[in-house]
């Protein structure tokens, strides 16, 4: 599933590649509502941004293309806009041949076309600070947590706290700021918040990185690339700090796992 780092990773890749490039015509299969292709034709791709796990096309005329890529999806470039795969659901001709992509298999992804404005004033209604922005501070997360009766892992998954920070990621700062996930974040020390904070910025930073290296061929991720991890998917094996059995827990329809050794 493609969380923030692989999101960010397929970013760069495109901004990269397609920056400047002018839309000749998409066609939309499947996952994308009709007006991408009336609104996509003719336009210049200005810039490529992303918030939370949302991909932003940034269109000349006022307009961007939304994306989100859910459970499996992919979007990339390829040389030839004709030869894309058989899981291609929209596809947009550049001039001079080439092609983005968005791909899935599951057809879960999601594209719209919408006008800045409104693309903007829903995502900031809905995402809380971009955690690896200026935005996201200590003085802002500590305060917000502080008042926060939701136990550590759900206030981590809430868009509203933190955009996009996802599943892996916020199980992973836990364990690093060892604090027991459970724990109501009101009740969590202002030291082990702050602590917090700069695990979250790091541990999605370093991410990154991976998730870029493993993206360097774009259209599929290699998995031997991928993050290190010290509890997430690791349930009944020793912890690498303590040796105790690592715990996996049901926390809002979702594993939580984590060390009752070191998190508390
Ligand atoms: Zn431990």
């Amino acid at each position: 599933m493609p969380e923030l780092p692989e999101v960010e990773a397929v970013c760069r890749k495109l901004r990269g590649a397609v920056t400047g490039a002018r839309i000749v015509e998409a066609r939309v299969l499947r996952c994308g509502t009709a007006r991408v292709a009336e609104e996509a034709a003719g336009r210049t791709l200005k810039a490529v941004e992303r918030r939370g796990k949302h991909i932003l096309l940034r269109l000349s005329g006022g307009v961007t293309i939304h994306t989100h890529l859910r459970m499996s999806g992919n979007l990339y470039v390829i040389p030839d806009h004709r030869l894309h795969s058989v899981y291609a659901r929209v596809i947009f001709e550049l001039r001079g041949g080439q092609g983005i992509v968005l791909e899935d298999k599951r057809v879960l992804a999601r594209m719209d076309a919408l006008s800045d404005d409104e693309i903007n004033s829903r995502l900031d209604r809905e995402l809380g600070p971009e955690p690896l922005s200026e935005s996201f501070t200590s003085d802002q997360f500590v305060a917000r947590a502080r008042g926060s009766r939701q136990p550590a892992k759900l206030f981590l998954l809430d868009q509203s706290n933190v955009a996009g920070l996802g599943n892996i990621y916020a199980a992973e700062a836990l364990f690093r700021a060892r604090i027991d996930p459970r724990k109501a974040m009101a009740r969590v020390s202002p030291a082990k918040l702050r602590g917090l904070h700069g695990i979250i910025v790091s541990v999605l930073s370093d991410a990154v990185e991976s998730a870029v290296a493993a993206y360097a061929g774009p259209g599929a991720f290699h998995s031997e690339e991928s993050f290190p991890v010290a509890v997430y998917d690791r349930e009944g094996e020793p912890c690498m700090t303590c040796r105790r059995r690592i715990v996996r827990i049901p926390q809002g329809g979702r594993s939580t796992y984590f060390c009752p050794g070191c998190q508390r």
